[in-house]
C-alpha cells in the first residue's frame, strides 16, 4: 500500500520532530495537539530547523519549502484520522492517555489505518488490547532529535501483522531511517538500556560521587558516547524519563526503581531544556 497521509498525534519533543521527518518524506502530514501553543512552537521548529539544514548544505531551498507545504497542523483528531494511512502517536508516557488515544483514532480511523505508537516502553501487545485490529497496531520508536538520530526500533507485539511491520518499515526508511526488529519486551533495546544508564547517573548526582558537568565529561571522554547521560537526560526531558522508569520498575523489576533525586527534580517542575531548567540552567 502507498502511503499517503500521515497523522502525528502529540506536538512535543517527538512528535514535531516525526513530523518533521515525515513532511520532509513527501507525506501529507497532520499534527494534532490538544494545545495550540504546542502546535505553533511545533510549527515555528519546523522553519528553524530547515532553514538550519539549508544552511549547513543538508538541504535544499525547494525540499525545505515542499516540507512545510506537506505539514499541517491541527486540533482536530477525529478530522485528521479520517484520512489517515498511519498513525504515530507521540502523547505523554502514560497508558490511560496511551489508550484514550488509541480507541478515539479507531473510532474514526478508515479500515486500513496502521496504529503506531511511539512509546519509550510500554508493550505493542498492551497498545494492541486497547484496539479492534491488534494486527494493526505495532511501536516504531523513534530517537531524539528525529531529524539527526538515524534509529527506528520496529516492536511488534503478540499480534502485530507482518503486513504492519513491512508497512511501518518502508515508512520509516522513506523517512531515511535505519530500522531494526525487536519482540515484545518492555523497554525494548534501546529504552532498557539508556534508562538503567540515566537512573545511576542520578543515583552517583544524589551520593555526591561528582558534580553534574563531570559525571557527564566522565561518559563522554572515559566511555567515548556523544553525550552524557544528565545531559540527555535534560534533553530527553526528566519527566520522559521518570515515566519510563516507572513502567519499568513495575514491570521488569527493582533495578529500574527511579532514584529519589529525579522524582525531586520532576516534582520541582525543572524538566530539562523543554522548561529552561532541568539538571544544568537552559
Ligand atoms: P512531550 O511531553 O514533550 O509532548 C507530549 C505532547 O502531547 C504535548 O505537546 C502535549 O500537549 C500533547 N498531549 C497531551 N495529551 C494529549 C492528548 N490527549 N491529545 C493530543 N496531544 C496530547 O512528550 P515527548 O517527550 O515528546 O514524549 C512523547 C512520547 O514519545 C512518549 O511516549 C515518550 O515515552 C516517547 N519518547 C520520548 C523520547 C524523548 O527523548 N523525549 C524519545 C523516544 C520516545
Amino acid at each position: 500500500m502507498t502511503i499517503q497521509n500521515v497523522t502525528v498525534m502529540g506536538a512535543g519533543v517527538m512528535g514535531r520532530g516525526i513530523a518533521y521527518v515525515s513532511a520532509l518524506a513527501g507525506f501529507h502530514t497532520t499534527l494534532v495537539d490538544i494545545s495550540d501553543k504546542q502546535l505553533k512552537d511545533a510549527y515555528n521548529h519546523a522553519e528553524q530547523t530547515s532553514q538550519k539544514g539549508i544552511k549547513k548544505g543538508k538541504l535544499t531551498e525547494q525540499e525545505a519549502q515542499s516540507l512545510l507545504h506537506n505539514l499541517h497542523t491541527s486540533l482536530h483528531f477525529e478530522a485528521a484520522m479520517a484520512t489517515s494511512d498511519l498513525l504515530i502517536e507521540a502523547v505523554p508516557e502514560m497508558r490511560d492517555l496511551k489508550r484514550q488515544v488509541m480507541e478515539k483514532a479507531e473510532a474514526h480511523a478508515p479500515k486500513h489505518t496502521i496504529f503506531a505508537s511511539n512509546t519509550s516502553t510500554i508493550s505493542p501487545t498492551e497498545l494492541a488490547s486497547y484496539s479492534k485490529r491488534p494486527e494493526q497496531v505495532a511501536v516504531m520508536h523513534f530517537f531524539n532529535p528525529v531529524h539527526l538520530m538515524p534509529l527506528v526500533e520496529i516492536v511488534r507485539g503478540l499480534e502485530t501483522s507482518d503486513q504492519t511491520v513491512e508497512f511501518i518499515r518502508q515508512a520509516a526508511e522513506q523517512m531515511s531511517k535505519e530500522t531494526v526488529e525487536v519482540n515484545e519486551f518492555p523497554g525494548f533495546v534501546t529504552s532498557r538500556i539508556s534508562a538503567l544508564v540515566g537512573n545511576e547517573a542520578f543515583h552517583m548526582l544524589q551520593e555526591g560521587v561528582a558534580t553534574a558537568e563531570d559525571i557527564d565529561k566522565a561518559i563522554r571522554l572515559g566511555l567515548n558516547y556523544p553525550m552524557g547521560p544528565l545531559e540527555l537526560g535534560d534533553l530527553v526531558g526528566l519527566d520522559a524519563r521518570l515515566n519510563n522508569l516507572r513502567y519499568l520498575h513495575e514491570t521488569l523489576g527493582e533495578k529500574y526503581r527511579p532514584a529519589p533525586l529525579l522524582e525531586q527534580y520532576v516534582k520541582a517542575g525543572r524538566l530539562g531544556r523543554k522548561s529552561g531548567k532541568g539538571i544544568y540552567d537552559y
